[in-house]
């Protein structure tokens, strides 16, 4: 009787053990995707912060933080 326990038991923790490794390679591979994916930074032309191309507000020959800073630099 014991021995089916001990059977049961170790068969769960064994699972269990497979699921975490599992677990621990797959969503991995899967963030990592998203975050390798090159993503162009451009720095804003007033107050030099970064932000990622696409969020970045186009001026002539610049990038902007926002409209506001787009404005105070090409009025
Ligand atoms: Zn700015």
């Amino acid at each position: 009787m014991i021995l089916v326990v001990l059977l049961g038991v170790w068969l769960w923790r064994k699972n269990r053990a497979d699921d975490r490794k599992e677990m621990a390679a797959k969503p991995r591979r899967k963030d990592a995707a998203p975050v390798g994916t090159p993503q162009i930074m451009v720095s804003c032309a007033v107050c030099g912060v970064h932000l990622p191309q696409n969020d970045a507000v186009l001026g002539k020959s610049k990038h902007y933080c926002s409209l506001a800073h787009r404005k105070q630099q090409e009025p």
